[in-house]
């Protein structure tokens, strides 16, 4: 359960089932996850995003096995506080529905049904709105049936009280819904007001005091019934980075084409993934050869300019970076090819690049290099850099480089 609630987090059902089950397969226990290893876990969890999480799965079941003798914490509390990864959400869902503790979740499903019900109208990204969430869910979760009650909270949302199309003639809690009288009351027909007490958003009109009310910059509007609750979260936009990567290939060496893979670092973004060599760069106005020539170096050795081909672009946004990758590749042409990489590094084949560690931003870029294969395609016009590769000699940089690696003899990685 730990592990669906972790793969689940801002990952729908139907992408994480496939996932769920290989790992489940492979690491069956706490145990088995725990003595797995990082690269396994990043090359099982490639594609589903959000790496840290897989990788503080691992970590947490290695803290149970090595630390806590092997038990799981069985509190919301203990769960939280001794675990990796695990937040006050996921630390409820298996308090309430693993070990039936009365305790409360609140996911997006359950917020949206609440803001609802209380119509509560202030931005529930809020700390303070956050916290009365949560304290709501805690007065209402089931003492009883706890996990039942948490389960059947958030599919109340998921599949009744549904962010643009809510089917409130048959919703369960409808008599007990403020949005939904608001909206009942404010037909032409309605005579009466419902029965019960003043709504939220009507405990201080317009004075702007009310920390849970709608905001008076933006009141009640007709034309949205109950989706005027929840108010949309104020979101910053995504940080914009710009990066320039260079699919480094060798064609003749042995089993078919190699790539030249480098592995983040341990820690940040996509952290121990492996990636083309990249560099990050200045948003447009310079060029970012250069500067990928010389990060290509510190991995390959002297390297020829010249064969630099500019293949296009790429933008992949992240929770928080909207990161346009540049999208280069270099050749090497020489007839004796280069099997062993400096630490950091593999020459991987295609078919190993695509079960490998690495991300979905990568699958793009290599997408890219892809579509300009055969070499009919290498004189693009979206070359900037050079003539094609296949119009060169080798140049004596290569001779250089040939000399950087050991001779071919031995298997890749
Ligand atoms: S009555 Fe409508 S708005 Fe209220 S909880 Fe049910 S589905 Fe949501």
């Amino acid at each position: 359960m730990w592990v669906s609630e972790v793969m689940l987090q801002q990952t729908q059902v139907a992408t994480v089932i496939n996932y769920y089950t290989r790992w489940m397969q492979k690491w069956p226990t706490l145990q088995d996850l725990a003595s797995a290893s990082l690269e396994e876990v990043n090359q099982l969890w490639a594609g589903l995003g959000y790496y840290s999480r897989g990788r503080r799965l691992q970590e947490g079941a290695q803290k149970v096995v090595g630390e806590l003798e092997g038990h799981m914490p069985r509190t919301a509390e203990a769960l939280q506080k001794l675990l990796p990864g695990v937040g006050r959400y996921t630390a409820g869902a298996i308090a309430s529905i693993a070990f039936d503790q009365a305790t409360a979740v609140v996911d997006g499903n359950v917020m949206r049904v609440l803001c609802r019900v209380r119509a509560i109208g202030a931005d529930p990204s809020s700390n303070f709105v956050s916290q009365q969430l949560w304290s709501l869910a805690q007065q209402l979760v089931d003492p009883a049936r706890p996990g039942d009650f948490n389960q059947a909270a958030m599919e109340l949302g998921a599949t009744v009280c549904t962010p643009q199309r809510p089917l409130c003639s048959s919703c369960p809690v409808h008599s007990l819904c403020r949005a939904h009288q608001r909206v009942t009351r404010e037909q032409p027909s309605a005579s009466q007001s419902p029965p019960g007490g003043p709504d939220v958003e009507e405990c201080a009109p317009n004075t702007g005091q009310c920390r849970l009310c709608l905001p008076h910059t933006e009141p009640w509007n007709c034309t949205l019934g109950v989706t005027n609750f929840p108010r949309k979260p104020s979101r910053r936009p995504p940080r914009e980075e710009h990066s320039a990567t260079c699919v480094l290939e060798q064609p003749r060496a042995p089993g078919g084409t190699r790539l030249l893979l480098v592995q983040r670092p341990h820690s940040g973004l996509l952290a121990g993934l492996w990636e083309f060599p990249s560099v990050t760069v200045a948003p447009s106005g310079q060029h970012p050869s250069k500067a990928l020539l010389q990060e290509l170096q510190t991995w390959a050795g002297p390297l020829p300019a010249t064969r630099l081909q500019h293949l296009g672009e790429v933008v992949h946004t992240f929770s928080h970076i909207k990161l346009t990758y540049q999208v280069f590749s270099l050749t090497l042409e020489e007839q004796n090819p280069v099997t062993t990489a400096p630490p950091g590094a593999r020459w991987l084949t295609r078919e190993e690049f695509q079960s490998a560690a690495v991300s979905t931003a990568m699958k793009k870029v290599f997408r890219v290099y892809e579509a300009h294969q055969p070499g009919i395609f290498r004189g693009s016009r979206n070359s900037q850099v050079s003539a094609p590769s296949s119009c060169k000699k080798p140049s004596r940089g290569q001779q250089v480089l040939d000399n950087y690696f050991q001779p071919l003899n031995s298997a890749a990685q």
